[in-house]
């Protein structure tokens, strides 16, 4: 290795590594073991060819959100963010259904006696939105100047994490509406840490919005691909690196890895502590994937769920509560949550010849669960739209399991990578002040499995590469990032 950092893994946060690190003006290579790059920003065409699928993340509340891309501007590089009128929704039994419509005001209007209280939960928090995404998704190890951020936080996470969630609401409609988006954190339910994840993607959903890229989620790669190129970076896919020893020669190595692949690719060199602490980092429950090409939209029994984003599978606040405690402890059975998105319904451009157009759904089950959810998920979506089955045209499922071959750090099919309980949200993968180093000389860990988490937010990359920068070569500024002035790169796309 001759350049002075190596990244490997070019998911978001690999790339959002590798993108600070040659923004400061140093020799970056990224080595990704899949033939393409972006990780968890991959879309492809599976059926067809005028078709295009998300593989992993279709919907980007974070990638809008958060202090890496808020400066990174995927606007301004041509990525449009294209926003639905009612960022999710949350069918119900009768062909009811709840909506988180973007606007507030309609959101409340919709939710009748709830509507006050729905307003209560989520102004306070839009009027504060910057620093309350800033605390969270900084990783939480330093207090924002404004205290009101994390004292609201607290406070919602209280009201709503513990048996209180069950008396927050009047209606069917708003606890169902909040579960199903505390239901992200993919476990037990309720804790804090499933209230700390609803509050922040809830009061994302009526503020920045929960928005879907023209095109598809691997335009924010090809984005952060074309600023890692215009700096001076290179990217080699379809290379798995195995053992840590083959990257000697880099001042620093950025890891876009789990602790199971850290393990495996540098484990005899770690002390016996770290590598205890790694071993016992818990992952949570899996995702089993359905990719459907339909003939049509789906045909929802409420015709407004058509305009959400996101759809919700879960039934009532109690159904969910219980299902997702069920699959937490590992149970298989019952009515699993299911996550339905049909993305033409935001942006037409996905829809193909004779009306052929993707739907994305997942469905939570036990980690590791190899069994084939395609006609649960089928099942669990027609409850809801009667019909859909007839609209299939082709479908691929993944299980839990063979996620994890697809991408080694989504263990047992764990999208989260690693269990989101309230400890292992702020001290993944071990209790440290900088979760990022490592004890071995220059190399850092910056993946989901280090904090603020899962999603797509550029943050553990981001924060990692900045503690890169200050200890290995004594750089405490902040590149800039922005497409605009001297570092500025082309935009995303563009020769
Ligand atoms: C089905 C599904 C749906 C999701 N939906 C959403 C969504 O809608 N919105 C959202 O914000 N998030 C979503 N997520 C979560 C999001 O995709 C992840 O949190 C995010 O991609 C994590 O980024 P990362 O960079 O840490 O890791 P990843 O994106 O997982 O990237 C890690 C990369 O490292 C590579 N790699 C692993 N081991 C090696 C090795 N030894 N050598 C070289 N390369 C290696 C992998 O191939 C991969 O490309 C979803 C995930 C899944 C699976």
């Amino acid at each position: 290795m001759t350049a002075d950092v190596v990244v490997v893994g070019s998911g978001p946060n690999g790339l959002s590594a590798a993108v600070t690190m040659a923004r400061a003006g140093l020799s970056v290579e990224v080595y990704e073991a899949a033939p393409d790059a972006g990780g968890g920003l991959r879309t492809t065409s599976l059926f067809r060819e005028d078709v295009v699928h998300d593989i992993c993340s279709a919907v980007h509340p974070m990638a809008t959100a958060s202090p890496f891309f808020r400066e990174f501007d995927l606007r301004a590089r041509g990525v449009e963010l294209l926003q639905p009128e009612i960022s999710y929704a949350h069918p119900l039994a009768g062909g009811r259904a709840a909506l988180a419509h973007h606007d507030l005001d309609a959101a409340c209007a919709g939710l009748g006696r709830d509507g006050r209280a729905w307003r209560a939960l989520m102004a306070p928090l839009l009027a504060h939105s910057g620093p309350v995404v800033d605390f969270v998704l900084n990783g939480q190890r330093r207090l924002p100047e404004n205290l009101l951020a994390p004292l609201l936080l607290a406070r919602g996470m209280l009201g709503h994490g513990t048996p209180l969630a069950r008396r927050a609401f009047a209606t069917e409609e708003a606890a169902a509406l909040l579960a199903g988006v505390a239901a992200h954190v993919v476990g037990r339910m309720p804790t804090l840490a499933s209230a700390g994840t609803a509050l922040l993607l809830g009061h994302l959903a009526h503020g920045t919005g929960w928005p879907v890229p023209r095109g598809g989620s691997v335009r924010i790669a090809e984005a952060l691909l074309a600023d890692v190129a215009a700096h001076g970076g290179t990217v080699t896919t379809g290379q798995r690196i195995t053992d840590l020893r083959d990257l000697r020669g880099a001042r620093a190595v950025l890891l876009d890895l789990g602790p199971k692949e850290f393990l495996a690719v540098a484990g005899p060199l770690l002390p016996r502590a770290y590598r205890a602490g790694l071993r016992s980092f818990r992952y949570g429950p899996g995702a089993a994937k359905v990719d459907y090409l339909v003939s049509g939209p789906v045909p929802w029994a409420d015709p407004m769920v058509g305009r959400a984003g996101t759809v919700h599978l879960g039934g009532r606040q109690q159904d969910v509560f219980r299902q997702e405690s069920l699959t937490a402890r590992g149970r298989r059975g019952g009515a699993p949550f299911v996550l339905v998105v049909d993305p033409a319904a935001t942006d037409p451009g996905r829809i193909g010849a004779n009306g052929y157009r993707p739907v994305w759904a997942y469905a939570h089950v036990p980690n590791g669960d190899p069994t084939d959810p395609g006609d649960l998920v089928t099942a669990r979506i027609e409850q809801y739209a009667p019909g859909f089955a007839d609209t299939v045209v082709e479908r691929r499922s993944m299980s839990a399991a063979a996620l994890e071959r697809y991408n080694p750090n989504y263990v047992g099919g764990d999208i989260a990578a690693g269990a989101m309980t309230l400890k292992q949200t702020v001290l993944r993968p071990v209790p440290r002040w900088d979760p990022y180093r490592t004890p071995l000389r220059g190399v850092y860990l910056c993946s989901a499995s280090t904090p603020p988490g899962p999603g797509v937010h550029g943050m553990a990359g981001y924060l990692a590469a900045r503690s890169a920068l200050r200890r290995e070569f004594g750089v405490r500024a902040a590149p800039p990032l922005s497409p605009a002035g001297p570092h500025g790169s082309r935009r995303a796309g563009a020769a």
